[in-house]
């Protein structure tokens, strides 16, 4: 299946892949991902076929969790709090299928983006320092906490120390859906 890149415009030239995996207690969960031939655009969402009720994960995170699997949809939100770190949907976000490693390199990747950016010495210290803490979370030094919000549930962090909880109706309201919301005067 071949459509139009949406970057560099050439038709035909965006590839969709997909690739189904079967999650104990989840369910099927297809991972698709488009990449353009042309100029490298790339694209991944994760779509699970049943339906589900909003949830929410909480866990602990050091160096022995990194290998535990995440499934991260586009309409969810990640979260660490002690790093002041946010993950928010949006048009860009996109969802997939990793671990916690590598969950906190997307993290890294993004501060790293933030730090080339910056050029006030406040913000550039303030990245130097998430990297610093992303490292010793990775590497035993540190504990932090990872939470994961979807208001659709196709999210699932897979550790039984995972604690799972449903989203209440406030905690709703606080995220975004990646959907434009009207709220009454
Ligand atoms: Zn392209």
């Amino acid at each position: 299946m071949k459509s139009d890149c949406p970057v560099c415009k050439v038709k035909g030239s965006m590839e969709l892949k997909t690739k189904i995996e079967e999650i104990p207690y989840f369910g099927e969960v297809m991972e698709s991902t488009v990449i353009c031939e042309e100029c490298g655009f790339k694209h991944s969402d994760v779509i699970c076929l049943e339906a589900k009720k909003p949830v929410k994960y909480t866990l602990k995170i050091g160096k022995d969790k990194m290998n535990k699997r995440v499934v991260k949809s586009q309409s969810s939100t990640i979260t660490i709090p002690e790093l002041g770190l946010k993950v928010e949907p949006g048009p860009q976000s996109q969802g997939f299928v990793s671990n916690i490693e590598g969950i906190l390199d997307r993290f890294k990747k993004a501060v790293e983006t933030a730090l080339s950016w910056s050029e006030d010495e406040e913000s550039k210290s303030n990245a130097n320092r998430i990297l610093e803490d992303l490292e010793e979370i990775r590497t035993g030094h540190k504990q932090a906490t990872l939470i994961l919000e979807d208001p659709f549930g196709h999210s699932l962090i897979e550790d039984k120390d995972a604690v799972k909880s449903e989203l209440s109706s406030d905690d709703m309201k606080e995220l975004k859906t990646g959907f434009i919301t009207f709220e009454k005067e």
